[in-house]
């Protein structure tokens, strides 16, 4: 319901006092002025009737009755009052204005009646004989306590309501122009009180409205100043705590989003009320548009609905693995507490959520890397196993066939060591790079490929295979010599093992923006594409019997990998079936120490 303003309310009450006093007032006065008047004209009828009661008594004795109503006449020609002398039998024998004989008897008329009963009498009535209102007044004509008449005086009563007329008027005016001039006044006085309250409300809706920056003027009235003062008062208070609020929440907002846990919180009905960037990033959401929606709408994930629906409803801190499949998917570690308010009530539940796919990830390299050192390690031993009990049971009686035995057992110990020396190899690289012994000095890369190239001479030379350097002494890099020299030689190991004989090996390095690349090609059998993307895993061979045969153990282009990533750099392949290969080696060339940690699996 729209509500009346308070100057509205005030007001008309006034107006509603003003004109019931001025009405009262008025009719009061009115009615006084009147009976006031009436009382007058009364005493004056009395007067008149004692005076002309003296001047007729006489004649009333001699039963003059001629002379009396001439009496009559002549003193009612120059006054106005009409003079009547009735009998008590109530015959009129004389009249001022009429001829007696004329008249009615009188005998019924109240103020005659009132007369003779109780000495005197007065009525305000109709005159059938003159045909006005008029004001009579009687008194009876004694003698020796008989009566011998009554003498009525009257006046015609429209000559006093005509005079009443004019004082009515004046009242009227009077009363108008004290109710205009106090309508005015009080209009004033109204506004007066209103308005300030005016004012105070206009404020307190700014305030409601969080303009808590406006102050109240402070009117004169002892309680609205008090209640300006108080309200100024919890303006300020309301202000200072928000402010106060607002920072504690930027505060929070800060730490949540700089935090690499996701943080998720939701209310008692699983509508998302605060979700950080780390949450959003890994439940694939979008951190502002998900506040308000519900668990459902928002995460497409029903084990993590489901685990947020058991942490509201059991009240437990809980932990849990999850997997989304956002980002190509992710393993989450959930940690789920319920919130309560102070009075225990349940108002929800936040969740901390854990990327840990890397450390699964890492966790699965590690179970196969045993695996498959297990297996590489298991066919040697079970082939040198298997000659030696062969020679044990006799054929080392037969010195051709023993000759033979321990040929193969020499090959497989061969093999033996050599994937322990890559194993060891790369453990080393690992547990050097972990605890930062590598040292990288700048230096001119030359050497170390002209080192890797001798090493690998012997190998060549066998395969009649020529191995070019192209490589300028200028060319420098913040390394570990040793270990470019030992991914070197992998690479032209590799080369000359997998390229027919009298071709040739190309070891080129070259500066470019931001790195040094290292390349190593030949004109081999080349690498099959789906093969491409998996050489660099460890024990990963692409054609196992010929890996073998060759003295390969699936370990030299993951030291490779390793030792570019210990550089902070990273290796890359183009290979053509049939055509060749080309391993490139990127090193980054503003390398510092602290990056010398790089890892690569
Ligand atoms: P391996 O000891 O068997 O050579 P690597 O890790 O060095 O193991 O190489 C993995 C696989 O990559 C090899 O089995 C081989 O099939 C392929 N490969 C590596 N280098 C070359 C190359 N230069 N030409 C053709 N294939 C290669």
């Amino acid at each position: 319901m729209m509500k009346k303003r308070l100057l509205w309310q005030i007001y008309p009450s006034f107006l509603l006092i003003i004109l019931i006093s001025v009405v009262g007032v008025g009719w009061y006065g009115s009615q006084s002025i009147r009976k006031f008047h009436l009382n007058q004209v009364a005493e004056d009828l009395n007067s008149s009737a004692h005076l002309i009661e003296k001047q007729i008594s006489v004649n009333l004795t001699t039963y003059n009755f001629k002379e009396i109503d001439d009496f009559c006449k002549q003193i009612a020609a120059i006054s106005s009052t009409r003079i009547t002398v009735i009998l008590p039998n109530g015959e009129v024998v004389a009249d001022s204005d009429e001829i007696p004989s004329r008249m009615k008897n009188h005998a019924d008329r109240p103020e005659f009646q009132n007369a003779l009963e109780r000495g005197s009498g007065n009525s305000l009535r109709f005159s059938e004989t003159l045909g006005k209102k008029m004001m009579y007044l009687a008194i009876p004509i004694k003698q020796d306590d008989t009566v011998m008449a009554v003498v009525r005086t009257s006046v015609p009563i429209t000559a006093i309501d005509e005079a009443l007329k004019n004082i009515y008027k004046k009242l009227f005016w009077a009363g108008l122009i004290v109710a205009v001039c106090a309508a005015v006044i009080s209009l004033a006085i109204s506004k007066k009180i209103s308005r300030p309250v005016e004012q105070m409300t206009e404020v307190a809706k700014h305030f409601a409205s969080g303009k808590l920056d406006l102050r109240l003027s402070i009117p004169n009235a002892a309680e609205l100043a008090d209640l300006a003062k108080a309200l100024n008062e919890m303006a300020q208070q309301l202000n200072a705590r928000i402010d106060t609020i607002t920072e504690e929440r930027s505060q929070i907002q800060a730490i949540l989003s700089s935090m690499i846990e996701g943080v998720l919180a939701v209310d008692s009905d699983e509508h998302i009320v605060s979700c950080n960037k780390a949450a959003a990033e890994l439940l694939g959401i979008d951190a502002d548009k998900s506040h308000g929606l519900s668990v459902e709408e928002a995460i497409r994930n029903p084990q993590l609905q489901q685990y947020i629906k058991n942490t509201i409803e059991n009240k437990q801190a809980t932990e849990t693995e999850c997997s989304v499949l956002n980002d190509g998917g992710r393993f989450l570690q959930l940690y789920g507490s319920a919130l309560a308010d102070d009075k225990g009530n349940n108002t929800g539940a936040v969740l901390v959520l854990h990327d840990i796919t890397r450390t699964r990830q890492l966790e699965e390299v590690r179970r196969d890397f045993v695996a498959n050192v297990s297996h590489e390690l298991k066919t040697p031993v079970t082939s040198i196993k298997g000659f030696v009990e062969t020679l044990l049971d006799g054929a080392v009686n037969d010195p051709q066939e023993a000759q033979k035995f321990l040929k193969i057992i020499a090959k497989h110990s061969d093999r033996l060591n050599a994937i322990i020396e890559d194993l060891l190899s790369l453990s080393r690289l690992e547990e050097d790079s972990e605890k930062r012994r590598l040292s990288f000095e700048k230096t001119s890369l030359r050497p170390a490929l002209v080192s890797a190239i001798e090493l690998s001479k012997v190998k060549a030379d066998q395969k009649h295979i020529t191995v070019k350097l192209l490589c300028d002494k200028e060319i420098t890099g913040k390394i570990n010599a040793a270990l470019i020299e030992q991914a070197v030689l992998n690479l032209v190991d590799n080369a000359i093992k997998y390229s027919l004989d009298n071709s040739t090996i190309q070891i080129s390095a070259k500066k470019q923006e931001n790195e040094v690349l290292v390349t190593v090609s030949d004109k081999g059998c080349g690498i099959e594409k789906e093969h491409l993307e998996r050489i660099f895993e460890r024990f990963y061979v692409v054609d196992k019997g010929r890996s073998r045969k060759l003295g390969g153990t699936g370990l030299g282009l993951s030291i490779v990998k390793h030792i570019a990533g210990v550089h902070g750099g990273y290796v890359k392949v183009e290979s053509t079936v049939g055509k060749g290969s080309i391993f490139e080696i990127h090193l980054p060339s503003n390398l510092s120490n602290e990056e010398n940690t790089g890892k690569s699996s």
